[in-house]
């Protein structure tokens, strides 16, 4: 007699209760939202992005303290070392990363995880939630380094307007996901979700970080702040992995759901981005209220633009800014260490763990 195929293993956690005998797995059974199959079986993978991409970050491990920060404290400390408004560019970008990536755990483990019905995606989840956490440990680290007043660091994301705007738009779309009785499985709830997925991979992964990223990378390349800039160069090749993940992810959803992917929601979308880059636009002016390090507020408006156009061609947008390009081709191949070998002058700045030895050679 056939064996009935049950799908009484599954539930949209993975808690519930095991049921002996039930059908096997098979890789067709498994889908990003709404899977009824049994979430704890890794294998046989049918994502295998996702599992390729976890491999990648594990390879690519880093921690916070074993950057040199003794220029950095000198530079700080020096009454001469830097300008106003440099010093208040590297206090805004801490104050708005040390909680920024905290907001993007948080999303992460109490509204997403439960909702991404997939083991291997869940894998790079888990993954990716440690990275937000070094993260918020490398800022920490920084802002402990150099003696900053960690009270007032932290609550920027409260009192500062420009770092608080960012916060305050990412908000509503984790809240509604983090309510317990939030379920996905009608249209309008795995809109909700694909929402929130675009607001914190696409928008706060993919937008909110770049202006900062490329700030503090600026100064790093004219030799300031070199352990603070090393700090974020690491974060920075993390985060474009989050970000490749999200896509991936929001892609796939599409493809096992194109009944989501209405007119109206692609407008949506857009809106989102495009407010992104306005307040990103915003932040850019407030943390460089004057040009400085052969930046200026203008040059990010392309910046932004050039990224925001990218965002959209990645997730099936139309490119909402013809034209815009990319006044600073450095980020790129910020983003790849290996060619970046010796650019600061604190160390080599490749970085692999043993997570990557390949044992036939
Ligand atoms: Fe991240």
């Amino acid at each position: 007699m056939a064996m009935q195929r049950t799908h009484s293993v599954g539930g949209a956690t993975g808690l519930e209760s095991l049921e002996m005998g039930a059908a096997r797995i098979r890789v067709d059974d498994k889908r990003i939202i709404n899977c009824r199959a049994d979430l704890n079986q890794l294998v046989p993978f049918k994502y295998k992005w996702a599992w390729q991409k976890y491999l990648d970050a594990c390879a690519n491990h880093w921690m916070p303290n074993e950057i040199n920060m003794a220029a950095d404290i000198a530079l700080w400390k020096d009454p001469n070392g830097l300008t106003e408004d440099e010093r208040m560019l590297i206090k805004r970008n801490l104050g708005f990363f040390s909680t920024a990536d905290s907001l993007v755990a948080n999303n992460l483990v109490l509204a997403l995880y439960r909702h991404i019905t997939n083991p291997e995606c869940r894998q790079y989840l888990l993954r990716q939630a440690f990275e937000e956490a070094l993260h918020t440990h490398a800022y920490q680290h920084v802002i402990q380094s150099l003696g900053m007043d960690e009270a007032e660091v932290f609550n920027m994301y409260r009192e500062v307007p420009a770092v608080a705007r960012k916060a305050a738009w990412s908000l509503p779309y984790t809240q509604s996901l983090g309510d317990p009785h939030f379920q996905t499985g009608t249209p309008e709830t795995d809109r909700r979700l694909l929402r929130d997925l675009i607001a914190f991979y696409v928008v706060f992964e993919g937008i909110f970080f770049y202006v900062g990223f490329a700030q503090v990378l600026s100064m790093g390349r004219r030799n300031k702040m070199t352990g603070t800039s090393e700090q974020f160069q690491y974060i920075l090749r993390d985060e474009s992995m989050h970000l490749n993940f999200g896509i991936d992810v929001i892609n796939q959803i599409k493809i096992e759901n194109p009944h989501l992917w209405t007119e109206d929601f692609k407008q949506e979308a857009i809106a989102m981005i495009r407010e992104g880059v306005d307040l990103e636009y915003q932040y850019a002016q407030d943390t460089m209220p004057r040009g400085i390090l052969g930046m200026n507020a203008e040059m990010f408006k392309d910046y932004l633009q050039f990224i925001a156009n990218r965002r959209c061609a990645q997730i099936g947008l139309a490119q909402q800014y013809p034209g815009a390009a990319n006044p600073f081709p450095w980020m790129s191949e910020m983003m790849d260490l290996k060619k970046e070998k010796n650019f600061f002058e604190t160390r080599v700045i490749e970085y692999q763990t043993g997570g990557a030895l390949n044992w036939e050679d």
